[in-house]
This record gives structure tokens, C-alpha cells and sequence, in this order.
């Protein structure tokens, strides 16, 4: 398949076809984000992704599941995103759910009955970066979003009967934010209510403009104890409906999969046992952290 450029794609959808509809992302800002910044942000045509169903089809067999990359690719204007997605049964008649990258901006600009429609064509799960529930460290980070918008664009999605999927990163208050952020973001991950929420650990990785900051000085990353710490308080703050939570990204100092609320008090207790003993071996391995 002629991608262009690395591909990232959510854990979960590890045994999705990847199809790429967007080069890129159409913020590109984040500070803390450094895989999409040697993309030039583009839509690509609709000839593109024929030709790489046409592959698809022909190498691929049943096609189940498919990821819609790159970036937020929900930021394709509806009418073409209807298109595509038409496109998909009609060369991969046997794929039955479709995911997709978005943010609050792309999901807000979609209409109940936008989201609705792309409900109807097989859009069952919309994986978005909340990041930090503080709007400080939004602001700091050059989110582009705040926690309002990232609240209400989970109600459109949740009314629409599509999954959330939402994404925090553990360390991105630095260490002068460590609590707040960590007590934020549980409290609006209880706001939000998603199926599924998952945990990464900040990793610095160029040219990603935050690492500047951290050699200047003017960031300080918690240390994987400290960002066991948040890991806790998000947990504790988490007051969800049904969902599953997962810190299995390979980011992760510690990999966790609990459903909440039934699962809390067990996987606090063993955080917590983890940060007692302060034992290094009981951590994910520097080098086999990865993005
Ligand atoms: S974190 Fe997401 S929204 Fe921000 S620049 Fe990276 S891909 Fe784009």
C-alpha cells in the first residue's frame, strides 16, 4: 500500500486495513507531538483512495475493520467522507466497522445528522486526544481546544450512538502541573464518559517543539514514578459510566486494563503497591518505550 509517510493508528485497531484519506494533520501545532510534522496537511483525492482499495481488494481477502488515518481524518468535509466511506462496502463489501482519528474541531463541525449519517455508513469509533483535562496545559501545549469543546463534542458522539475512544498523556503538565493535571483529567474523562479511555506517557521525541523547552530548562518531565503517581489520581478522579481503561501503549511504564467502575479499587491497589515499593524492575525498560 503507497502510504505516505509513517503511519501511526491506535492500538487497538492493530488488526484494522489502515486506509490513508488525509496526509498528515490539519493542526500540526501540538507541542508535545512530533509524527506528523514532516507532513504537509492534504486531503487526498478520491482517485487516491480508489486505487488504494483496488489494492486492498486484491491483496488483502476479508477486510473486517478499517482505520481511517492520518491525523483526524474526521476533518474531511462530510460530503466526500460520505463518499469514501461508500467506496469502502462497495470494493470491501465484507468490512463491518470503520474507525477514525478526530479532534473537538473536527467533531464539532459535524451536525447531529452528520454524525448520524456516518453512524448509518459503519463509523462505530472515534479515537480523540484529550491530552490533559486542564485547560491550562491545553493552552500551554498549543492544543487548540479547550475542555469545554472536547466535553461537548463527546455528547455529539455519544448521542449519535458512535464509541469514544479518548486519549490522555500522562507527564504533559510537566512536573509544576503533575497533580492538577492528573486530578483534571480524571474529573473530565468522568465528563466526557467514553467506552474506552487510554493512558500514554509523555516521551520527548524531536522535533517535537516541547523538547526545546525541556533542554532550555523551561519543562521539567516527571519521573515514571511521578507519572505512576498521575496514572493513580486519573484512575481515582474517574467517575465513568462503563469503560474500559488501558495504559498498554508502549509509552507506558506501567501497562494496566481494567473495566471501570467495577475494576477501580483493585488496579488502584496495585498502582499504588507499584509507587510503594519505588522498584525500578517492576517498570516498562527505558529503551522498550517507543511511540
Ligand atoms: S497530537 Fe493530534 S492534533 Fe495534535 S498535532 Fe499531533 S496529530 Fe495533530
Amino acid at each position: 500500500m503507497p502510504y505516505v509517510g509513517a503511519i501511526y493508528r491506535p492500538p487497538s485497531e492493530a488488526r484494522s486495513f489502515i486506509l490513508q484519506i488525509t496526509v498528515g494533520c490539519s493542526h500540526n501545532r501540538c507541542s508535545f507531538c512530533s509524527v506528523y510534522k514532516d507532513k504537509k496537511f492534504r486531503i487526498k483525492s478520491l482517485e487516491e483512495i480508489a486505487e488504494d482499495l483496488k489494492e486492498a481488494r486484491a491483496f488483502a481477502g476479508n477486510i473486517r475493520r478499517v482505520f481511517l488515518a492520518d491525523g483526524d481524518a474526521l476533518i474531511v468535509p462530510q460530503k466526500k467522507l460520505l463518499k469514501i466511506m461508500e467506496m469502502i462496502h462497495q470494493a470491501l463489501p465484507s468490512v463491518e466497522r470503520i474507525g477514525v482519528y478526530g479532534n473537538a474541531k473536527s467533531i464539532l463541525k459535524k451536525s447531529p445528522d452528520d454524525l448520524a449519517a456516518l453512524k448509518a455508513l459503519g463509523l462505530e469509533i472515534i479515537y480523540i486526544g484529550l491530552e490533559s483535562g486542564n485547560d491550562e496545559i491545553l493552552r500551554r501545549v498549543h492544543k487548540g481546544d479547550t475542555v469545554d469543546k472536547m466535553v461537548a463534542a463527546a455528547e455529539g458522539v455519544h448521542k449519535a450512538g458512535i464509541a469514544l475512544s479518548v486519549t490522555v498523556i500522562l507527564g504533559l503538565g510537566g512536573k509544576a502541573l503533575s497533580q492538577v493535571h492528573a486530578v483534571d483529567t480524571g474529573k473530565v474523562l468522568s465528563r466526557m464518559d467514553p467506552e474506552f479511555a487510554a493512558a500514554l506517557s509523555l516521551m520527548l521525541v524531536p522535533p517535537a517543539p516541547l523538547c526545546e523547552d525541556y533542554e532550555k530548562g523551561m519543562f521539567e518531565l516527571p519521573t515514571p514514578f511521578e507519572m505512576l503517581e498521575e496514572l493513580e489520581n486519573i484512575i481515582a478522579n474517574m467517575d465513568v459510566t462503563h469503560c474500559f481503561f488501558s495504559s498498554n501503549h508502549a509509552s507506558n511504564y506501567l501497562p494496566v486494563q481494567v473495566w471501570l467502575p467495577e475494576g477501580k479499587e483493585e488496579i488502584l491497589a496495585l498502582i499504588r503497591e507499584v509507587i510503594n515499593r519505588r522498584d525500578k524492575n517492576m517498570l516498562r525498560p527505558e529503551a522498550y518505550r517507543g511511540l
